[in-house]
């Protein structure tokens, strides 16, 4: 498809180039043969004994006209000549180049489609997972003439959890997708505000594991952006950060400035992610360890696509830095306001 999409657009760039050309030769041939016939005209005298017919003879009359015009035509036929060539030689050249500028103006969207292609098809596989576990296990149960109503709610316990899990999944695309689209609204935040509505809105998760937060908030850095979707990326990395701690250990939270930056770093005493994984963690849908993480903490690996695009919508980056058995330090870096 976009092989003949690039065919096309260097069919129309080199269309343009040479209707250009083209426009700019006509009158430049025009004006070339004007100053030719200005140039050849004959010196009057010459002409005055050319006109009277007593002073010279008819044929030498008539073999120096011939030979002027021939003059005349021949410049006119090598006018002619050069701009074709020229016209020509750009045509090859410019060939190269419209191709050239088709496939620089093709490659991002060759690359978003890509992309497109892709996370279709990576979400259809997500999402086909659950819905076949349901599917089976609710035909099994429905074989069994013996079902008991006891084994019934088991089956529709299950059902729910993997709805649970479907609501989690979709709510997580939905949210990818809107990121991918649409322009964030822009206000001017405190960066130790996002940290403290971070914390508020995941105390009570991180309680259950007993895990206490520790906050260095040593900025005074404001920047601009979506306050709601900048804490939601907090939030994102407080939730990983109590999902993959040991129980009663302590998070840390740290604001501080770094050449022109604000720099928010959250810390845990988790099992540290290896050097191989630390490259991958902010694709879409990439889990470290599957095992591990589906049983343990049950996520799609769209939470860091997710804290990542938010924050490169905000001019910013992420980063992680880890020890495997040491812990994991991820670091939201934006612009200071
Ligand atoms: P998930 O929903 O699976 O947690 P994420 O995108 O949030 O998806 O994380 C991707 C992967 O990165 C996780 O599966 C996990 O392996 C790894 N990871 C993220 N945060 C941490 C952390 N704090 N400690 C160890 N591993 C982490």
């Amino acid at each position: 498809m976009f092989s003949r999409t690039l065919f096309k657009l260097t069919a129309l760039y080199l269309g343009i180039m040479m209707a250009i050309c083209i426009i700019f030769s006509v009158p430049i041939y025009q004006l070339s043969v004007n100053e030719l016939n200005h140039s050849l005209r004959l010196p009057e005298p010459v002409f005055d004994i050319l006109r009277n017919e007593e002073d010279y003879d008819s044929s030498v009359r008539k073999q120096v006209a011939q030979e002027y015009q021939q003059l005349y035509q021949h410049a006119k036929k090598r006018i002619l000549n050069r701009l074709v060539l020229v016209n020509f030689i750009i045509l090859v050249g410019g060939g190269f180049v419209s191709y050239y500028l088709a496939k620089r103006t093709l490659l991002p969207i060759e690359e978003a489609h890509e992309s497109m292609k892709r996370f279709t098809a990576d979400a259809s596989h997500e999402l086909r997972t659950p819905i076949t576990a349901m599917q089976t296990e609710n035909e099994v149960a429905l074989m069994d003439s013996k079902l008991t109503l006891a084994a019934a709610k088991d089956q529709l316990k299950s059902n729910m959890e993997e709805l649970s899990k479907l609501t989690l999944l979709t709510e997580g695309l939905l949210r990818l997708a809107r990121l991918e689209g649409g322009d964030l609204p822009k206000e001017k935040i405190s960066v130790n505000l996002i940290a403290e509505q971070a914390i508020e809105n995941i105390v009570v998760v991180a309680s259950k594991k007993d895990i206490k937060f520790k906050k260095a908030l040593k900025t005074k850095d404001s920047v601009h952006g979506d306050s709601a979707s900048l804490v939601e990326a907090v939030v994102i990395l407080l939730d990983n950060a109590i999902k993959y701690s040991p129980k009663s250990s302590f998070v840390n939270v740290q604001t501080l400035h770094e050449r022109g930056s604000a720099l928010l770093k959250v810390t845990d005493k988790g099992p540290g992610i290896g050097k191989v994984d630390q490259e991958k963690i902010f694709e879409r849908f990439y889990r470290g360890d599957a095992s591990r993480t589906k049983s343990a903490a049950g996520g799609y690996g769209l939470g860091l696509a997710i804290a990542k695009n938010i924050v490169t919508a905000h001019g910013g980056s992420i980063t992680v830095s880890s020890r495997v058995g040491k812990g994991s330090t991820f670091t939201i870096k934006l612009p200071a306001a």
